[in-house]
């Protein structure tokens, strides 16, 4: 588990420390408002994975000036979501496992912290499995806390926690929320002066059923969940194929972020004559990495690959022309207007027989044919009759022709 202070707790300054889950939605801000009424003090305690940020947290912690710890639970949220305990959500949202978690960890850093409890912004009723009354105890068994998770919004609605049985809160001035409606939440954020607040879950990647809709085809593809599969599949149009993923850049932006999440063995494809997407396939051959250093090669030969094949000054028009991130159309974007290399050129700089005997049978490969052309497909160069497409694979480059009737299937 990675933690860092964004905010340092210090030393405990109040009778009663609580660490309070917070997501920087309403809910949690509001569970730590009714808390801190009574005088108890806050420490916020809020995640970050592959699926969600702290954005909302860190606002939340400005505001409220209370202290924050951020976890880093990538590794984690990956185990359980190749085999969540209690299942799934509406999407691939393991709910109750992964709170279980979060509730859990909070736990293990009551000591550290010197905190008395963990609570959370919790509503009986308002999600149908994670904050049903079986979801809530679930929640609490999983974080392994029995009677120290108070719930302040639904606390009168559920039986008193060991935290009030002590005499740490004062049970009568919590609340009794429940159900899906929000009306008393928004007379509270008025109550207390909160003005901007997030929706529900809505920085979770994983309630989103176009991603979910992908991560559960990745699962199935490889079997398992990699980080850097994941990381692949947050980007562009992706495909999965027999023995590779397909992810194409829609745009400037998402070529750019391919290439940070390029793996070197991952085979690079772009148009060689026009702009247009670059595409990542990845073989399902390519396992687990390390990938801190052989990204940072990658970066640069890759750097020298758009060199080599669109001139020197390409990167400084490219970083010029990513100034519209959010712009969808492919043929407003890309790498460069100017023409490929020759392709005796590209051969240069080889280092080895055996590895351009490797790429010329990965070429062969139905996957690498079929992101060619979805390549020629989503750049301007589909209303040409014929196409060149660059490929670049651990050092090695090559430059293929295609026919219009090649591509013209994909139309
Ligand atoms: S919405 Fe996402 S972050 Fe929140 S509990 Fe569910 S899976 Fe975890």
């Amino acid at each position: 588990m990675r933690w860092k202070e964004i905010k340092p707790p210090g030393e405990k300054k109040a009778r009663v420390r609580a660490i309070l889950l917070l997501s920087g939605g309403l809910d949690s801000v509001l569970a730590g408002k009714i808390l801190e009424e009574q005088g108890i003090e806050i420490v916020g305690l809020t995640f970050t994975s592959l699926f969600f940020g702290s954005r909302e947290a860190r606002k939340a912690s400005e505001e409220q000036g209370w202290p924050l710890v951020l976890v880093d639970i990538t590794e984690e949220e990956i185990q359980i979501l190749e085999k969540p305990k209690y299942g799934y959500g509406r999407n691939m949202n393991p709910c109750l496992d992964c709170h279980g978690q979060m509730v859990r960890i909070a736990g293990q850093l009551l000591e550290r912290y010197q905190a008395d409890f963990v609570a959370t912004g919790e509503v009986l009723g308002e999600r149908p499995k994670s904050q049903s009354r079986p979801g809530l105890n679930i929640v609490e068994k999983l974080g392994e806390l029995r009677g120290l998770v108070l719930r302040p919004l639904s606390a009168k609605l559920l039986p008193a926690t060991r935290v009030e049985e002590n005499g740490l809160v004062d049970r009568e001035k919590l609340l009794d929320i429940s159900g899906r409606s929000r009306k008393r939440q928004l007379e509270l954020a008025a109550k207390y002066g909160l003005k901007e607040y997030p929706t529900p879950a809505g920085g979770c990647l994983l309630t989103d059923p176009g991603f979910s809709e992908r991560l559960k085809n990745l699962l199935k593809w490889r079997g398992r969940l990699l980080a850097e599969d994941i990381s692949l599949i947050k980007i562009g149009r992706v495909s999965f194929e027999q023995e590779a993923l397909l992810v194409i850049g829609r745009n400037e932006l998402e070529n750019e972020k391919l290439k940070r999440q390029a793996l070197p063995d991952d085979v690079i494809i772009a148009n060689a004559e026009v702009v247009g997407p670059l595409t990542v396939v990845r073989l399902k051959m390519t396992g687990p990495r390390d990938k801190t250093a052989e990204r940072k090669a990658l970066s640069e030969d890759f750097e020298m690959f758009i060199d080599e094949l669109y001139g020197a000054d390409s990167r400084q028009k490219k970083d010029e022309g990513s100034k519209s991130p959010g712009d969808e159309n492919p043929e407003k974007t890309g790498l460069s207007q100017k023409g490929a290399g020759e392709e005796g050129n590209l051969r240069e700089g080889s280092d080895g027989e055996g590895k351009e005997n490797q790429l010329d049978s990965i070429l062969e490969k139905p996957a690498i044919r079929k992101a060619a052309l979805l390549t020629i497909r989503y750049s301007k160069a589909r209303t040409a009759e014929k196409a060149r497409i660059i490929f670049s694979w651990l050092g090695q480059k090559r430059v293929m022709e295609f026919r219009k009737e090649e591509w013209e299937g994909y139309l």
